[in-house]
């Protein structure tokens, strides 16, 4: 090997290192944008849960006993805009659709859950509902009313149960029509406007006075209030075990979207009447998670 021929093999020996060098900083430079050995390159399903389990309010939502997966989007935008509520606030809430206004959003009610029908501010009953109804005996009602076959068999019972406990109890209000419905919703906007008419009552379509599966129950002492009645003592200690509950209780305003109502009873069951007087929630809460879901 001549002098020139050895130049010639240096030249290329150092080009191939400097070609080496730029190749492997360049290998690394691109590692470290994808953030190194220890993060995986491409975000799959299992980065996805990695980042919700550190997310400390997706966590506490999912501890909730009456967490729904699929309101999880809706319970995290009802936490943005209610910074102040409690993780089992806001599950109760979006559950009964408190994240909705009143009477938008509705969908028809389910006519195939029989006695377990739900009817509220967004739930609607068909115009063609028609429960399967029976006349009232007179020993059991003021006035003539029909109430649902099922639920006045459990009626009946419970008022009997009652009477040997010295407890009369008078139903004023049972089955009403969409029409009569539509009446009193009138009435009420007519003397109080909108708002007094919504908060005291339901507008056609979304009663549950039109299942038949409701009763309004009162006491033949007119002058007291009827929660400060023992009627309505032995009704909150009793009405669930013949599958009755106190439909809109005191302090679920909020949820329920109307007054307290001490009067009002809805047929619901032994079972799930058991289970909402024991778990202190509302049926609109009991219908979302254990039926609706
Ligand atoms: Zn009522």
């Amino acid at each position: 090997m001549n002098r020139r021929e050895r130049k010639k093999l240096i030249i290329i020996i150092v080009i191939l290192l400097v070609l080496t060098i730029i190749c492997f900083s360049g290998v690394a430079l691109l590692k470290n944008r994808n953030g190194g050995d220890d993060v995986p390159v491409n975000p799959g399903n299992e980065n996805n849960e990695a980042n919700e389990a550190l997310d400390p309010v997706v966590a506490a939502l999912k501890k909730e006993t009456y967490f729904i997966e699929s309101r999880l989007t809706r319970y995290l935008d009802y936490i943005k805009n209610n910074p102040d509520k409690d993780m089992e606030e806001v599950i109760r809430s979006v559950n009964a659709n408190i994240d909705y206004a009143f009477y938008t959003n509705e969908v028809e009610s389910n006519v195939n859950d029989g006695t377990l029908i739900i009817v509220n501010k967004f739930h609607k009953l068909p115009e063609d509902y028609n429960p399967d109804l029976v006349d009232m005996s007179s020993a059991y009602t003021y006035g003539s009313f029909k109430m649902e076959r099922t639920a006045y068999e459990h009626y009946k019972e419970m008022c009997d149960a009652a009477a040997i406990d010295g407890i009369h109890l008078y139903n004023v209000s049972a089955y009403r029509s969409y029409e009569r419905q539509e009446y009193l919703y009138n009435y009420y906007t007519k003397t109080g406007g909108k708002d007094y008419a919504d908060a005291t009552s339901a507008r056609p379509g979304y009663s549950e006075h039109q299942t038949g599966l409701a009763s309004d129950i009162i006491t033949s002492d007119e002058d007291k209030h009827f929660e400060n009645t023992k009627e309505y003592a032995w009704l909150i200690a009793n009405s669930y075990k013949y599958g009755f509950i106190l439909r809109y209780p005191k302090d679920k305003e909020y949820i329920t979207g109307y007054i307290f109502e001490p009067w009002h009873y809805r047929y619901v069951g032994i079972e799930v009447a058991k289970y909402i007087y024991e778990h202190d929630i509302t049926y609109d809460e009991y219908y979302a998670y254990f039926i609706e879901k």
